[in-house]
């Protein structure tokens, strides 16, 4: 390879591969450079995923956007915000401040640099809030637009999938996040270990009556039931999976296709974004 950016257009995409004079073109000629930042975390994922199945996935959806959108990825720490899971082994938590602090000191020194335009992505729900509040403090702070979009969430798949996530309380290591493990990185799941699996989600049994999107007091009963969720994973899992559902169901065709309309959302994001000018406040 010759040149890693030429005119602005890059043949690398992770920050870390490129170098300075390759970083500097793109910095100069891309007309509208934006930099994807990924987190996910370390933590316990049921007997099947891998530790860092949020930060693998992650990695591997910002790096296909930031191909298709000629844009600078970076994924600046593995661990996330998990305390929830410390009850089970191999979780490795940052602290709320901590991973606010690495969000912002990345989000700083991209923008020392001239980067006026971040995206967040985040693949774990632990961290959305603190992703949330890095985004609002460091707009202000660095004088830097900071989005965290995601989408499409009004698609038949999509639709189907939330349906299924509110039914089965499908959030963590359930069929949805089996089948996109299945989708990215097959080499690190271990379906055998799910040979005698069975339900270990246990909550009072009024509140499982809650979990019925089909209900018409739906709104209501379920922010009942997440009023009266415990704190932490293993207060009401003994396997770490939370879902009812079976993750030997997993599809992983519905994770590719899932995967493929929220990469195209992101990728139409960011081209419009950019034929946008950046607005007073954020210019040097
Ligand atoms: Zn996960």
């Amino acid at each position: 390879m010759r040149f890693m950016s030429e005119n602005g257009k890059l043949k690398r995409f992770w920050i870390q591969e490129l170098t300075r004079p390759a970083f500097e073109d793109w910095l100069e000629n891309e007309p509208a450079p934006v930099v994807i930042i990924g987190i996910g975390a370390i933590e316990q994922h049921g007997l099947h995923l891998p530790l860092g199945t949020d930060s693998l996935g992650v990695r591997a959806f910002i790096h296909e956007v930031a191909k298709r959108t000629n844009s600078v990825c970076i994924h600046p720490c593995w661990p996330g915000y998990s305390p929830h899971h410390m009850g089970f082994k191999g979780t490795i938590t940052f602290s709320e401040e901590t991973l606010l602090g690495v969000l912002l000191d990345t989000i700083g020194s991209l923008a020392a640099h001239g980067v006026k335009r971040i995206v967040l992505i985040n693949h774990h729900g632990g961290n959305s809030n603190i992703m949330a509040l890095a985004a609002q403090i460091a707009r202000r702070e660095f004088r830097v637009m900071v989005a965290t979009p995601r989408g499409p969430s009004n698609t038949e798949l999509a639709k189907k999938i939330q349906h299924r996530m509110r039914k089965y309380f499908e959030v963590h290591s359930g069929p949805r996040e089996t089948a996109y493990a299945l989708h990215y990185f097959p080499e690190l799941v271990e379906m055998w270990r799910l040979k005698d699996w069975k339900n270990t989600f246990k909550v009072d049994p009024k509140l499982m009556e809650f979990m019925d999107p089909d209900r018409d007091d739906y709104e209501l009963v379920s922010q009942v039931f997440m009023a009266c969720l415990e704190p932490d994973t293993d207060d009401f899992t003994s396997s770490g999976q939370y879902a009812t559902s079976d993750p030997r169901t997993a599809d992983p065709e519905e994770a590719k296709q899932r995967m493929e309309e929220s990469i195209q959302f992101l990728v139409d994001f960011i081209n419009l974004w950019k034929t946008i000018p950046v607005p007073p406040a954020y210019r040097d």
